[in-house]
């Protein structure tokens, strides 16, 4: 900075010329129209508003005018000034709203998304309809039991009164395992829930309420109603003093309670190795309740317009299997039944295929959801 010089002409200092004070005005205005973000402003705002900027620099150059010099002087840079100034305040509150805009849409949450994008899967329908057959049965005392899918021939089998040359042991329905070398292993894959009421009478103290949730396996192949793999529920009483009216009131508390209130049900006389007597038991079809027998004009299909539904079969446990479970048959006498789940499940849920229930289609489960 000079010492005031009364002789001194400002429009001789260059950088206090009027042409070169709008110069520097305009080329700080354009410098912070064409700052792109608030870094670039800053360095600009730096650059040209301050301490050595070229306009400050000027406007201490003021200070050595005479004194009637100094107003048009100051008045010129200081405008200037004032511009820039107010030009960098204008465009930094114009690059912060830009960048909260920028910010609110990259940022942004759409509360309207599913929040939990993983689907969360479901049990299979057979799992939940076999827990809903055996809960009916717990609510009654019954207990559940378990046992081995590969099973002792004799569990599967012998115990349970089925002779050697009985035709349910050839190769046609049984899945034998193959011992060391291709021998005999004396194991099958188990063709039925029912060695678990030899393993029950075995296992636990008289009296035995059981029911046996289980997959069984034959060699079916697998069509629209059959698969080498199915399931079954079985159940089992022995105690003392029981009859077959037992039994007709566990499945008919069953049936009213799996598929409607007053549904009545019957037992047709049949055959198993391992009950004596034997029973086919049918229900009242839940849906035409006998209303389409002889109504050719009202068919059903649940039922085949037979007004009844198979659903499983019973007997009074044959002495000879209590025998081969060490039951004293003077003392104790029992009962059994088997009930299929995928039928249990065609009937309840209106499953037409075989094929759905083992495919393992996602879109057939999950239509079951979280059903318990
Ligand atoms: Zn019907």
């Amino acid at each position: 900075m000079s010492a005031p010089n009364n002789s001194y002409d400002p429009v001789e200092v260059s950088a206090l010329h009027p042409d070169e004070v709008e110069r520097m005005r305009t080329e700080a205005l354009d410098a912070i129209a064409k700052a792109a973000g608030l870094e670039e402003l800053k360095e600009v705002r730096i650059a040209h508003a301050g301490d050595r900027s070229p306009l400050a620099l000027a406007n201490r150059e003021i200070g050595a005018l005479p004194p009637a010099a100094k107003a048009e002087a100051g008045k010129r840079v200081g405008g200037a000034r004032r511009a820039v100034s107010e030009a960098v305040k204008a465009r930094q509150s114009q690059l912060e709203d830009e960048r909260d805009a920028r910010v609110l849409v990259e940022e942004a949450v759409d509360v309207t998304l599913p929040f939990d994008r993983i689907p969360r899967g479901a049990r299979h329908p057979l799992t939940t309809v076999a827990e809903r057959m055996a809960d009916i049965f717990v609510g009654m005392g019954f207990e559940v039991a378990e046992g081995p899918e590969v099973e002792a021939e004799w569990y599967n089998f012998d115990a349970l009164n089925f002779l050697p040359d009985h035709p349910a042991r050839t190769m046609q329905d049984t899945f034998f395992v193959a011992g060391p070398d291709g021998a005999e292993s004396g194991l099958v894959l188990r063709t039925h829930t029912s060695p678990v009421q030899v393993r029950s009478m075995l296992d636990r103290e008289l009296p035995v309420y059981v029911v046996v949730p289980g997959r069984t396996f034959r060699t079916d192949e697998l069509d629209a109603t059959h698969s080498p793999v199915f399931h079954q529920l079985e159940g089992l009483v022995v105690d003392e003093g029981i009859t077959l009216a037992h039994l007709r009131g566990a499945i008919q508390v069953f049936v009213e309670r799996m598929f409607g209130e007053g549904l009545r049900t019957r037992m047709r006389p049949s055959y198993f190795p391992f009950t004596e007597p034997s029973a086919e038991v049918d229900m009242e079809c839940f849906v035409c309740r006998g209303a389409s027998v002889g109504n050719p004009d009202a068919p059903c299909r649940t039922c085949s317009s037979e007004g009844w539904i198979e659903i499983g079969g019973c007997g009074v446990v044959n002495p000879r299997v209590l025998t081969a479970a060490g039951v004293d048959t003077e003392r104790y006498s029992g009962w059994a039944f088997g009930l299929g789940i995928e039928r249990t499940l065609m009937f309840a849920h209106g499953v037409k295929d075989m094929h759905d229930m083992v495919e393992g289609d996602i879109r057939f489960t999950a239509a079951f959801g979280m059903e318990m």
